[in-house]
């Protein structure tokens, strides 16, 4: 009984009648890995690389970043592990790579992949390192860009991809526009990751770093809950995956809900892997479906919650 229950706490993410949805962590870096790993993480599916950019005078070198890269990869032989590119700007300012020009409102700016797009020398630095840090692990490297709001610019990021070398060329789906066209953009993009924190910011023109604003980034709002659902609408119509890694991920009963909307795979802190993978483990898929259905049927976040809840019976 001990070791199912264990097996249970650390095994890979599934629904009670065994759909897997594997559970990855949110890392900043190297010194995250133990506390993933401790917490059965299946791999990373958000790599923050900014910290390794914070408070420089200067771009990391390639071989320092490669270095970085290479700890990671090596903590998570044969499986998956997204890195994000450099998202500077906005709620992220870097010193070396200012924007060009005076921002009223940085978060509407140039940032995440606008700015890398403007040092493209930046971009291919750190696509460099990932690939050299790649060639010798087993690790299952992705590479996603922030930030994107076009089908032509994850066209762009996927051609940068391809140059360096790197095998899978996701996005992240921050921006509304990214959602409504979703199925424009999985034309041009492997992957797709919904990253909840902005695009609740986006979506409801409430800036993240305005604490008086929560309310409006609650991320069981039936209009956030849409604009994931129409991501993972448009991915699946090209047979791509589609994970969350924003925040919303880390709410167990929200957890089921994104599984019953269809994404395939969840990332969050590694502190919440537990729970959701708990939670997950109580549900059955259908279950999951009838909450994410009566989740996006409310009016407001509490109703929401709610009326999904009333499917799962099984989180606390
Ligand atoms: C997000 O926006 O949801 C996200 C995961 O990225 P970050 O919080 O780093 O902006
Ligand atoms: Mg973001």
């Amino acid at each position: 009984a001990r070791r199912a229950l264990l097996a249970r706490a650390t095994g890979p993410g599934a629904t009670s009648d065994g759909h897997a949805v594997p559970l990855l962590a949110n890392i900043g870096g190297p010194k995250d890995v133990a506390g993933a790993l401790e917490h059965g993480a299946e791999g990373v599916g958000l790599y923050r690389t900014e910290l390794l950019f914070l408070g420089r005078a200067q771009a990391p070198s390639v071989e320092e970043q490669e270095a970085a890269y290479r700890r990671v990869l090596e903590a998570f032989p044969g499986r998956q592990v997204i890195v994000r590119t450099l998202d500077a700007g906005a709620d992220k300012p870097l010193a070396f790579l200012p924007p060009p020009g005076e921002e009223p409102n940085p978060a509407l700016g140039e940032r995440g992949a606008r700015l890398l797009r403007l040092h493209p020398e930046v971009l291919a630095a750190q696509l460099t390192a990932l690939a050299r840090a790649a060639a010798g692990s087993s690790a299952r490297l992705a590479v996603m860009a922030p930030m994107v709001s076009t089908a032509e610019e994850a066209a762009w990021f996927a051609a940068a991809c391809r140059k360096a070398g790197l095998p899978s060329a996701g996005i992240m789906i921050e921006v509304p526009s990214a959602a409504l066209r979703a199925a424009d953009l999985a034309a041009e993009a492997d992957f797709f990751s919904v990253g909840t924190n902005d695009l609740a910011q986006y979506a409801f023109a409430a800036d993240r770093q305005v604490g008086a604003l929560t309310a409006l980034h609650d991320p069981w709002q039936p209009a956030l809950l849409d604009l994931v659902a129409a991501a993972v609408a448009g991915a699946a119509g090209r047979g791509r995956p589609c994970g969350v890694c924003g925040e919303a991920a880390a709410d167990p009963v929200l957890a089921c809900v994104l599984v019953g909307l269809g994404a395939t795979s969840l990332s969050m802190g590694a502190s919440a892997l537990p729970a959701v993978r708990a939670a997950l483990a109580r549900h059955s898929l259908e279950q999951c479906v009838l909450a994410a259905r009566a989740a996006r049927s409310a009016a407001s976040p509490a109703e929401a919650r709610t009326a999904a809840r009333a499917h799962l019976p099984g989180v606390a």
